[in-house]
């Protein structure tokens, strides 16, 4: 690679799935996404030795790198930490300048972030429980027998949607439980439980104030039926960006190159 493109490495070690991307001049060169083991600064070696190999570059010809994501402090020697929230809002305003706010869903958190003209101003977090979360729905897509793909489509197509009370994990299992004894199909308990998670992520974005138009990343933005559900419940105008599971590491890549002092 010649040494007039600048590269800039983007980790995103979230707690489900770690993301990696390298960005070259004219955009991202190469992007890995693996499930996350106990050994977070391996898995951050592992991704950047993949990362230079698919791109076709040298360890020496990555100018700056930056980490995000839960696992960021363990691997703080693959690149500078910084949260969640600062890269998921640069990458987000990347494809879209105009939201005025950023909710991630991740495997196992959630959260909303309002934007100012200067970058966050408020977020609030969702991390004590599944409910709202990648983790919830995969449980319950497990429970009801669909693979993911299967459980989104169940809940667009499905004509009732009952009431899910209950967004604690544990207590929504028992209660989808006594709603397949009453004789409610599983389509329609996907809708209902889809609809469980929208409300309580919807929540999150109320307690920050969000309005107007907002980006959805992280791996449930690639979720159509949560992706419909919570544009209704919240009534805020959701933009899914591209490869949404990747906002947070190019948010982090860019920043890298900022940091640098780079100017294209
Ligand atoms: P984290 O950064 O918290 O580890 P991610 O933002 O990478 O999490 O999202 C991981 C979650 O996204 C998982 O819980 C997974 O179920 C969900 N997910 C990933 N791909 C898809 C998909 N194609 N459809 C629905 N959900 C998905």
């Amino acid at each position: 690679m010649g040494t007039d493109t600048q590269i800039y490495l983007g980790l995103d070690l979230g707690s489900t799935a770690s993301k990696g991307l390298l960005l070259g001049d004219g955009g991202v060169l190469a992007k890995i996404v693996v499930d996350t083991t106990p050994d977070v600064r391996g898995l951050a070696g592992e991704i950047t030795t993949g990362l230079h190999r698919a791109a076709g570059v040298e360890e020496s010809d990555v100018a700056g790198a930056v980490v995000t994501g839960y696992g960021r402090r363990l691997a703080a020697d693959s690149g500078l930490p910084l949260t969640e929230i600062t890269c998921h809002a640069r990458g987000a305003v990347e494809h879209n300048p105009d939201v005025v706010g950023v909710v991630d869903i991740g495997g196992q958190d959630a959260k909303a972030v309002r934007l100012g003209p200067d970058g966050p101003e408020d977020f609030a977090l969702n991390d004590r429980c599944a409910a709202g979360t990648g983790r919830f729905l995969e449980v319950m897509a497990g429970r009801l027998g669909y693979a993911p793909k299967g459980f989104a489509e169940a809940a667009l197509s499905a004509g009732r949607r009952p009431a899910i009370s209950s967004t604690c994990t544990v207590f929504a299992e028992s209660e989808v439980v006594g709603l397949i004894a009453e004789g409610v199909s599983p389509a329609e308990l996907a809708a209902g439980l889809h609809l469980a998670a929208a409300r309580r992520v919807a929540d999150l974005a109320e307690q920050v104030g969000l309005s107007g138009e907002v980006a959805l990343t992280g791996g449930v933005a690639l979720n159509e039926a949560f992706v419909a559900f919570f544009e209704e419940v919240s009534g805020l105008d959701v933009f899914v960006p591209p490869e949404p599971q990747f906002v947070g590491a190019l948010g982090a890549a860019l920043i890298a190159r900022e940091r640098s002092g780079y100017v294209s």
